[in-house]
């Protein structure tokens, strides 16, 4: 074992290594070249387990994006905090199985109370069930199963026990907005991604709610679900819940909202408005590797009817033991599992309430920081700013394309870019916890030299 100890200590030196040393953002044409070096054939024979570790990271290191660090605006990705890292290097020496409260008393605990301060923290109705799974688009199928048998359920009909054949057809609603992995969702459980009725959205991306009440007004035809969002993926913004919910449910349907990072503007007073009536819904996707700064992969799938996710979930087996206590593999698709909860825990123990809502208020005041500086220097934002995304247009699509080729070329930050509503734009997501104003203000910088250099 001793050996074996010194490997884990030489794994994380190079963890705190890597996080120590100052680098480009992007990695280098060389150190990709130089990976190589870690995919050639498998070996006949083994090696050193310090061997491994040391090439892993004197290769690996180097070709990583830093995405774990304060410049790095692409996607929606959040690092990782400190003591999430720590937490989860002490639950992989634990290597417990969360799957049953018999395999690990500590990641029970750990997991069930995670759950429940996540759904405290988002403001969402506390008698609701909550089950970790590895991201918002597994969240996303937790909550779609639950809706489709529960509506179906309603309807008299017995989908684990007979299936979708012959049964009555469930109409699914989303806005023109849907995030990909909710429509995929819609197509891995089984209710077809061509059936969707999609409503318009506004200038934001939000759902209209007229056009939602006149679909609502026609009357449902059968079983239906709705699927809103928090959190636009270019803009931030999320659909009218207040509006759209009440008539939804009003009329029978199962409402799911996948608010990946967008719920987590509930956590922030200042931003709660975005998301108001979020607590209505039936089910929510909401991730805690994004926004919560949590290491992958790590989201919460919720239902407000607990009884309705676990007959859909429910695997019994002689060999299991059932203690009734909550077990999460009767919540969700995994068996085995890592223990996710118990980075969340830590995650929220350090921040506590008002610490989430800093972090939170933090990331769009700086999303806001970013768009005044850019345009102060001339570009465009495409959209108002009200949460974590900016997105901005340098001129032509050309231009703009270039913009963000040119900067993540130069490593100073990492942006991305999208197309919103017919216009090539760089997309700006500011969420990791360690982004600071300076940061920002170096990477607004960093984005209009390289405009400069183009224009001139
Ligand atoms: C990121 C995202 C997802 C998918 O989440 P994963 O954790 O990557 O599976 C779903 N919906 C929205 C709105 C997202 O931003």
């Amino acid at each position: 074992m001793d050996d074996g100890i010194n490997q884990l200590r030489r794994g994380y030196e190079h963890a705190v290594d890597y996080l120590t040393t100052e680098r480009s953002v992007s990695p280098s044409s060389s150190s990709l070249d130089a990976l190589s070096a870690l995919s050639g054939e498998f070996p006949d024979v083994g090696s050193e387990g310090s061997e491994t570790l040391d090439l892993l990271a004197s290769i690996g290191s180097p070709a990583t994006v830093r995405s774990n660090g304060p410049r790095y605006f692409g996607f929606v990705t959040g690092g990782a905090q400190p003591v999430a890292m720590g937490a989860a290097a002490l639950a992989s020496a634990w290597d417990q199985n969360g799957a049953l409260p018999a395999m690990s008393p500590a990641a029970s605990t750990l997991d069930e109370t995670a759950a429940r301060w996540m759904i405290d923290a988002l403001v969402l109705p506390p008698t609701s069930t909550g089950v970790f799974c590895g991201g918002a688009s597994e969240a996303n199928l937790i909550g779609l199963i639950a809706a489709r048998d529960a509506v179906l359920h309603r309807a008299g009909w017995d989908v684990p026990g007979h299936g979708l054949a012959g049964a009555p057809v469930i109409t699914v609603i989303t806005s023109a907005e849907a995030h990909v992995s909710a429509t995929k969702a819609v197509a891995l459980a089984g209710l077809g991604r061509d059936r969707i009725v999609t409503v318009p959205t506004d200038h934001q991306g939000a759902m209209d709610p007229a056009a939602f009440a006149a679909v609502a007004q026609e009357g449902f035809s059968g079983p239906t679900i709705v699927i809103l969002q928090a959190g636009n993926v270019n803009t931030g913004d999320s659909d009218p819940f207040a509006d759209v919910i009440p008539l939804a449910t009003e009329h029978g349907a199962w409402v799911h909202i996948d608010g990946a990072f967008g719920l987590w503007a509930a956590a922030a007073p200042e931003r709660a408005g975005l998301v108001a009536g979020a607590e209505l819904a039936d089910s929510w996707a909401v991730d805690a590797h994004k926004w919560l700064n949590v290491n992958y992969d790590s989201a919460l799938a919720i239902v407000a009817d607990g009884a309705a996710l676990a007959r859909s979930m429910r695997a019994d087996a002689a060999y299991l033991p059932d203690t009734g206590e909550r077990a999460p593999m009767h919540l969700g698709l995994q068996m085995s599992q890592r223990a996710r909860g118990i980075e969340t825990w830590a995650a929220l123990r350090t921040l506590g309430r008002t610490g989430v809502a800093e972090m939170i208020e933090r990331c769009c005041a700086l999303a806001a920081r970013f768009a005044e500086q850019l345009t102060v220097a001339g570009a465009e934002v495409l959209h108002d700013v009200v949460l974590n995304q900016a997105l901005v247009s340098f001129g032509t699509d050309e231009m703009t394309s270039a913009v963000i080729d040119a900067v993540q070329a130069d490593g100073t930050c990492w942006v991305g870019g999208t197309t919103w509503q017919g216009r090539r734009a760089m997309r700006i997501s500011v969420s990791g916890w360690e982004t600071a104003e300076s940061d920002v203000d170096l990477s607004a910088e960093a984005i209009v030299r390289c405009w400069g250099r183009l224009r001139s």
